[in-house]
């Protein structure tokens, strides 16, 4: 094939399979998804919706509805059908591209996808923010480009302290970066940083409907920057690229954005049991943290992963990671399905026992 850039014919799968079960905890989606009277208001609008109609060039409606609930600058909002389009224009149009390892894999997969000189920062002991080696990477390229950090972090989440990740900001500033927080999760989180990037050209906000909102099957994520950030932005995302079905979703959701705060209340309400639960563990150990996902060490990622599928429990391998050794991902779902992949944890570990048991007896 001579067609194609020769570097694409060998560049890996995005990495992540699809498996069916009854108990769906490996993508961090909501649990809940729009509550059934907006369903019945979307069921009904769609039906007005004339669909042998293009959408707008870049949902520029939806746009304004957003700019609006952010208090941002309408000219620099951008809307992509999912983040993740976002990111991969970002990346289309950086000079190279910074990140910090381990990370969201699509930063990288994008680069390589776009051919972006990529360099990632291995994180410290504990998850912590490399600052010193990040501040050092800034400085010595020899040409800027953009800088992904995603706050709280995927996939561990940890939550990067304000202070620490302003430093940074600061940095990114002085050499002439552009650094993009990656706040797919912070309405899990303590904190976050729009505040600080309003009337900061180096600094971009990314966000999502996927999570929080309960919308990934409706694929709409946007960015926070400035004006000229966006219009690049914008150039690279294809024209009438946000479906209309989509933008009618996302407008239903923002006038009711209290569905989501109640949401949110019981995912964090339900990963704090998960995670105090698992404490009682007699092998596995979860991090602490600030999404609605919570990562678990495991004596055997591919044995947990199986046993918990054997049991219809989906979650998410992470032990190919440098690092990760062991680790899986769980998405905080209902209370019930939380229940089922506790009790199942506790059945795997007795099962682990056996096995060692019988192991020491031969
Ligand atoms: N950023 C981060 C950190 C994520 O975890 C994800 C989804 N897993 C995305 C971006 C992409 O989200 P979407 O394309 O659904 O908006």
């Amino acid at each position: 094939m001579k067609a194609f850039k020769p570097h694409l014919l060998a560049l890996p799968d995005y990495p992540y399979t699809a498996r069916q079960a009854l108990i769906k905890l490996d993508q961090n989606e909501s649990p809940y998804g729009l509550p059934p009277e907006l369903k019945a208001e979307l069921a009904a609008r769609l039906e007005a919706l004339p669909l042998n109609r293009y959408p707008e060039m870049h949902a520029e409606s939806l746009a304004e509805r957003i700019a609006d609930f952010e208090g941002w600058p309408e000219a620099g909002v951008v809307v992509g059908p999912g983040s993740n389009t976002i990111i991969t224009a970002l990346v289309a149009a950086a000079q190279r591209v910074l990140d910090v390892h381990p990370s969201f894999a699509l930063y990288k997969h994008a680069a390589e996808l776009l051919g972006a000189p990529y360099r990632a920062v291995p994180l410290e002991e504990g998850f912590k923010l490399p600052v010193e080696a990040l501040l050092a990477a800034l400085a010595e390229e020899e040409s800027p480009g953009v800088f992904f950090l995603p706050n709280p972090h995927t996939p561990t989440g940890h939550f990067f302290m304000q202070d620490r990740v302003q430093i940074l900001c600061e940095a990114a500033a002085q050499h002439d970066w552009l650094m993009i927080i990656d706040e797919a999760y912070y309405q899990f989180a303590p904190a976050d940083l729009k505040r600080q990037a309003l009337g900061q050209p180096h600094l971009g906000v990314l966000r999502t409907f996927s999570k929080a909102w309960g919308l990934a099957g409706a694929r709409a994520g946007y960015l926070l920057a400035s004006e000229e950030v966006a219009r690049v932005v914008r150039h690279l995302l294809p024209p009438f690229g946000i479906p209309a079905p989509t933008a009618l979703a996302v407008e239903l959701a923002l006038e009711h954005p209290g569905y989501v705060t109640e949401a949110v209340e019981k995912v964090r309400r339900e990963r704090e049991r998960v995670y105090l639960e698992l404490k009682a563990h007699p092998t596995w150990t979860a991090y602490p943290s600030h999404t609605n996902f919570l990562l678990v060490r495991t004596p055997d990622a591919r044995a947990a992963y199986e046993g918990l599928l054997k049991r219809g429990i989906l979650v998410r391998r992470q032990d190919h990671i440098p690092g990760l050794e062991g680790a899986i991902r769980v998405t905080i779902g209902t209370p019930v399905e939380n229940d089922a992949f506790l009790q199942a944890t506790f059945e795997l570990a007795k099962e682990e026992k056996e096995i060692a048991d019988a192991a020491s007896e031969d």
